[in-house]
């Protein structure tokens, strides 16, 4: 059986299941069959059926390697993700942005970008830090656009960081209405594939919130240690080394870093929830959010998350 390895250990709970008809070569031949699909602790697995009666579970390297196809061609769209410190955002932007080919865009990075090209935003930017202020909206709302025009975003693009207020995710939205997608449809990709229609439709975003336990939170959070000497990260409850305290591969003493002191992440996780639970109420006004639970292992979040792109994507 090519492509399918028998992987009997590991299927994971039903949650989220769908049916789907996976195509199965045997050497030259190819058959067909219904399956059910689940997220088990190392990725996609598919339970098959023949003539209704159970039959074999496996790995389904094919049909992810078909979605996976389609992931990277499909109009996208914007996708927002929303999520505490220790949810694993960023974990879950990169497989976003390596399933869908579509840019990881975070204001931190933008910000970082324009001070360091000494473009005009951020040279004013930096006056502005220089003083000890925040860099106001207008200024970010420039680099977002900016940023947003390019062509490499014109399937979509995911945002990590932005919107923060509800001012931000209103003014996203009018860009996104108005501006964005006309224009970026007029940007032809190098070999001009993928835009049939000419202009591509107003699109709104896909808002996923990861929602973690708060006591899950915590633990992933005061548990995190770092390697002075490589970076390596580590979880003392999740991920420990195997020496305590010491790193795998160099033997370093492990450190804590200021952020994930256990007195500042208390009012860190404060202030994150008094600015964003504004943001979550927008989006779930307007019908936008779908919440992941983000306690589940990494692979079956990542699931649910491509799942919610896939089953909720504006254009
Ligand atoms: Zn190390």
């Amino acid at each position: 059986m090519t492509g399918l390895r028998r992987r009997a250990a590991g299927f994971a709970d039903a949650a989220g299941d769908l049916d789907w008809v996976i195509g199965i070569t045997f050497g030259s031949q190819e058959a067909w069959y219904k399956a059910r699909v689940g997220f088990g602790a190392r990725g996609a697995e598919a339970v098959f059926f023949r003539d209704g009666e159970y039959w074999a579970k496996g790995a389904i390297s094919m049909a992810r390697q078909t979605a996976n196809e389609t992931a990277r061609t499909a109009n996208i769209g914007p996708v927002v993700l929303i999520g505490p410190p220790g949810s694993g955002k960023g974990t879950q932007a990169k497989q976003i942005v390596c399933r869908y080919g579509i840019p990881q865009i975070s204001t931190g990075d933008l910000l970082r970008d324009h001070v360091g090209r000494g473009t005009e935003l951020g040279l004013e930017a930096k006056a502005i830090m220089a003083r000890g202020e925040l860099v106001p909206d207008e200024l970010m709302y420039g680099m977002v656009t900016n940023r947003l025009h390019k062509p490499d975003c014109r399937r979509g693009f995911v945002l990590d960081g932005f919107p923060r207020t509800a001012a931000q995710a209103g003014w996203l939205s009018a860009l996104l209405e108005k501006e964005l997608f006309d224009n970026n449809a007029d940007n032809k990709s190098d070999n001009g594939s993928d835009n049939r229609s000419g202009k591509s439709k107003p699109c709104g975003p896909v808002v996923i919130q990861l929602m973690v336990d708060y006591n899950q939170l915590l633990q992933r959070l005061t548990g995190r240690r770092s390697c002075p000497t490589c970076g390596r990260l580590y979880n003392i409850h999740f991920q420990p080394p195997k020496v305590d305290e010491l790193c795998d591969l160099d033997g370093s003493k492990l450190v804590i870093r200021d952020d994930d002191r256990e007195e500042v992440i208390y009012g860190r996780l404060a202030a994150y929830e008094k600015q964003t639970s504004p943001v979550v109420e927008y989006y779930r006004a307007q019908q936008r959010l779908v919440a992941v639970n983000a306690d589940r292992p990494v692979e079956e979040v990542t699931g649910q998350v491509f799942g919610a792109i896939d089953s909720h994507r504006g254009c």
